[in-house]
């Protein structure tokens, strides 16, 4: 039974104002609701810019938004966790280590969004690669995913395999990659999710996708659940999908200890 999303976003990055989602939480039957906003304490010069002036900025927002959940705590009965949505860089991680000691969030989901620099959904980045160059962003994919496993930074991983939401990377995750993703999450306390942002969508599955999932699972690895709600008509709907999909692999979502 879904009792926890985990991964929402409110407009301290690019979601909806929180009571909005709060009141879509109760109304989904959640005990309780996860803001993980977007976070990143290690672009520079042009992506920082970039990200500041999207407002994509909790490294500095969040205590302001800490005094909106608190205030939205005042109105509601079920749990709303104040957490963040951080960009993992490999080689950054003493930064980013630093940065979540000292704002001490609920917990911290962890993504990779980017390889080498290029944002993996931005179909643009890739439409003039041809397959060899395809294969090396994927390749090095995974290797960011599984050095975000093994860092130990994060409480949860976000959205596993991403590139497949990208038409350009699609269909170039392999059983290697899929191995390579199992056995770091099988050795770490950072728990993957079941993403449900695109799967009512273009895209039309869940992170991790099927064969993913399967290998995954058949290491012993557990999932929380991460609805990726922007809106509030968003969470019931993906909270029904996500709960259907547990349901329909016979596990349970795993909880935090928050
Ligand atoms: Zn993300
Ligand atoms: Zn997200």
């Amino acid at each position: 039974m879904v009792r926890f999303d985990y991964h929402t976003h409110s407009n301290y990055s690019d979601g909806y104002f929180i009571p909005g989602m709060v009141r879509a939480a109760e109304a989904a039957g959640l005990e309780g609701i996860g803001f993980a906003d977007h976070c990143n304490v290690t672009a520079e010069g042009d992506a920082r810019r970039r990200l500041d002036g999207l407002g994509f900025a909790l490294d500095e927002t969040y205590e302001r938004r800490r005094q909106g959940i608190e205030w939205a705590r005042t109105e509601t009965e079920i749990e709303i966790f104040d957490a963040v949505e951080m960009d993992y860089v490999p080689g950054r991680e003493a930064d980013i280590a630093e940065f979540l000691e000292a704002a001490g969030f609920d917990y911290a989901v962890g993504s990779v969004h980017s390889v080498d620099g290029a944002d993996v959904q931005w179909s643009e980045n890739f439409v003039g690669l041809d397959d060899d160059g395809r294969r090396a962003v994927v390749d090095g994919y995974y290797d960011n995913l599984a050095a975000l496993a093994d860092s130990e930074l994060f409480d949860i991983a976000a959205h596993a395999d991403l590139i497949e939401r990208t038409p350009e990377l699609r269909g170039y995750s392999t059983v290697e990659h899929y191995e390579q993703a199992a056995a770091a999450f099988a050795d770490s306390d950072t728990v993957p999710e079941i993403n449900a942002g695109r799967v009512l969508d273009d895209y039309g599955e869940f992170h991790p996708a099927p064969d993913l999932l399967t290998t995954l699972l058949d290491h012993g690895v557990e999932f929380t659940v991460g609805s990726d709600a922007h809106h509030p008509e968003e969470v019931g709907r993906r909270i029904d999908a996500l709960e259907r999909h547990f349901d329909d692999h016979g596990i349970e979502p795993a909880t935090l200890d928050v």
